[in-house]
């Protein structure tokens, strides 16, 4: 405050100190966008259609799959709901939703279940496609895309570590299967 120029700002009222996440709580999500102008930190995931899952990029608990990720016509990233929703039942997804200070306009802040990450915002009074929104920052986010079985075994065969592998991509159920096959492949 008061440094390099911008003293007596404060005082009128325009405090330039002002951190984004004071925003983020002042303003809805397309406010925000439009009013501060921090695109380029929220669309890394906008348009990505590739099959996968999105995890948190804090500690990697899956948050959204791509079937659910949709246009919804903001800057955010969209899903209609969240990894592990049965139904109408949250219980097992990963992300709890913050009450205070919620409104229809402002939605709820979500939050990482695992790490309190701030996600972003949920809206629960949209009309399609589940009435849930999800505007989540794509910052937020580490996207693992899913592979071929294919794909999975020649990367295993080609020394990836396993590990490596896991941190990189999103595998199917039958991923013990493959490394299974894999294996054998790989001691003929
Ligand atoms: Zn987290």
């Amino acid at each position: 405050k008061g440094a390099g120029g911008w003293e007596g700002l404060g005082e009128l009222g325009c405090d330039k100190s002002d951190a984004t996440t004071d925003w983020q709580k002042k303003l809805t999500p397309e406010q925000f966008y439009a009013t501060r102008k921090i695109g380029t930190e929220f669309g890394i995931y906008l348009n990505n259609t590739k099959p996968g899952v999105y995890h948190c990029v804090c500690f990697n608990a899956p948050l959204f799959s791509s079937e659910k990720k949709y246009d919804s016509g903001t800057a955010w990233a969209s899903f209609s709901e969240a990894c592990g929703t049965c139904g109408s039942d949250e219980n097992s997804i990963n992300i709890l939703r913050r009450q205070e200070n919620s409104s229809e306009s402002t939605g709820k802040e979500v939050i990482c279940k695992q790490c309190d990450a701030h996600l972003g915002h949920v809206f629960d009074y949209v009309p399609e496609p589940s009435g849930h929104r999800f505007c989540i920052s794509s910052v937020a986010l580490k996207f693992k895309p899913f592979i071929s079985r294919l794909d999975y075994c020649n990367l295993l065969l080609a020394g990836l570590p396993r590990s490596h592998l896991s941190s990189l991509i999103s595998v199917q159920n039958s991923a013990a299967r493959i490394i299974h096959l894999a294996r054998r492949f790989d001691h003929v």
